[in-house]
């Protein structure tokens, strides 16, 4: 798989269905067959980047 942000694969499993990309610093959670991207902000809380890509470039790419 890659990461529909950066398209880089260097996505690490931090849970289950959790992914974290270690190049731009997004997680990856699956919901329903697609990723749902947060942010990780520097106080430690989630904002979503879902807006910004297509439920295409959302989908998990195995
Ligand atoms: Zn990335």
């Amino acid at each position: 798989m890659h990461c529909p942000n950066c398209k880089g694969k260097d996505i690490g499993k931090i849970g289950n269905q959790q992914f974290y990309c270690w190049n731009c610093f997004i997680e990856l959670s699956v919901l329903n067959g697609v990723f749902d991207v947060h942010q990780v902000e520097p106080d430690g809380s989630l904002s979503s980047l879902n807006d910004l890509f297509s439920e295409e470039e959302r989908k998990p790419q195995w």
